[in-house]
């Protein structure tokens, strides 16, 4: 749908991740001028992949990246852009020296426990192992507990956790782990989603596509600083929100990751993500890239050990830290972000939220909607 001619604007954004991609694509469709800066010398954001020349294998530099989602139309949009290849998420993680099957399921209780329980018996189980005197989770640990009771946490969750974010499972919110984090069954797809996939020639290449439009341009390796924004009709920002202010309240608290990237010969953990859940080995996780694509051949193999560590001031922010006690710096950004009338802040860094890319973009659609709406009335 095209807005009037008489009411075409200059809109500016700060990122030419998904957020603003999606965002802009809605936009300049409708008739107005969109003007993306990106930081870095690419678009894509964090989900950027990159055909490494040597192995030619697609790397996924910031980091794994599958899609997954229930919701049809972001899945709908995605294939616009980009054929989509079936694609499976299955996980493994060591742990005490043993290779087990993640998410936790009835291959992971067997083997874990040495048992050949059938789903009714292993129910009970690990029912006998929960600790029922929670009644309402407060916590990680108090979730971890509460529902699969303390060897598997021991085994699978806190040690990773402590690693992962550097806080006590017993200080994070038991939102982190969301849902029962176990399976009575042999299902070992890591994501229980009606859509799946990997993009055949990666997410770069899909958000090129998005951004490919007359009336979109696109400066790389260009930052827009916040003292640019009166010159746009109004700008998105996926940026991270204290920086709009100029920390002026302090610094929101993120995890940083390090990729310690190694190559090797033919096929070296056989599968795309292995997790280490002991603290006696430092990273989280190894990821071998060329098993994201299960289409493609590669004699040679690129792999990233990756480590998590608190984000320094010139880091790159990638998960954002809630706690249980104290978001009040947040408030208060967001008390400043809703009183700033030419700017709407996107994305998991501009609302300093984790948002998965299904996530993201249902969020960037809501929010390029509810602008339109807002300015047509
Ligand atoms: C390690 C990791 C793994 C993930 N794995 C998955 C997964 O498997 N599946 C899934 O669905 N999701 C996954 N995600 C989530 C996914 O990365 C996000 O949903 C997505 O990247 C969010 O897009 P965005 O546009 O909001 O932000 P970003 O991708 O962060 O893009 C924002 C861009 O804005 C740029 N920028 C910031 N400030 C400025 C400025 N002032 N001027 C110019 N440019 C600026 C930045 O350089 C950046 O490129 C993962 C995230 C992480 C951290």
């Amino acid at each position: 749908m095209s807005d009037t001619p008489s009411a075409v604007r200059h809109y500016g954004f700060a990122g030419a991740g998904l957020s603003c991609a999606v965002i802009a694509r809605e936009l300049a469709e409708a008739g107005h001028r969109c003007t993306l800066f990106e930081a870095r010398p690419h678009v894509a954001g964090n989900c950027h992949t990159e055909r490494d020349a040597d192995s030619g294998v697609m790397v996924h530099i910031y980091g794994p990246h599958i899609f997954h989602t229930d919701d049809d139309e972001v899945w709908a949009l995605v294939n616009r852009y980009m054929r989509f290849m079936p694609y499976v998420n299955r996980v493994k993680a060591v742990t005490g020296g043993r290779v087990f099957s993640l998410p936790i399921n009835l291959l992971t209780i067997n083997q874990f426990f040495g048992q050949t329980l059938n789903p009714t018996q292993a129910r009970a189980f690990i029912e006998a192992q929960a600790d029922t005197s929670i009644t309402d989770p407060q916590t990680f640990e108090e979730q971890a507990l509460r529902f699969i009771g303390r060897p598997l946490y021991e085994a699978f969750f806190r040690q990773y956790t402590l690693k992962q974010w550097e806080v006590d499972p017993k200080d994070l919110p038991a939102s982190i782990l969301k849902r029962l984090p176990v399976r009575f069954n042999y299902d070992d797809n890591y994501f229980a989603h009606k859509h799946q996939g990997m993009p055949e020639e990666g997410y770069t290449a899909m958000v090129e596509r998005m951004l490919d439009h007359p009336n979109i341009t696109v400066h790389l390796g260009q930052r827009l600083e916040t003292s640019q924004v009166g010159q746009y009709d109004h700008v998105f920002w996926s940026g991270p929100l204290d920086a709009y202010f100029g920390h002026r309240e302090g610094r929101l608290p993120y995890r940083t990751l390090d990729f310690e990237r190694f190559d090797a010969e033919g096929d070296v953990q056989g599968c795309a993500v292995l997790n280490y859940c002991d603290d006696s080995v430092p990273f989280t996780r190894i990821t071998e890239h060329k098993h994201f694509a299960p289409w493609e051949t590669h004699a040679r193999s690129v792999c990233y050990r990756e480590f998590s560590r608190r984000c320094g001031e010139d880091d790159i922010p990638y998960y954002p830290v809630h706690l249980t006690q104290g978001d009040d710096v947040l408030k208060r950004y967001q008390a400043l972000a809703a009183a700033e009338a030419g700017v709407t802040f996107v994305g998991r860094l501009g609302t300093y939220r984790y948002m998965d890319m299904d996530v993201t973009i249902r969020a960037a659609l809501d929010a390029v909607r509810a602008f339109r709406a807002a300015r047509g009335a």
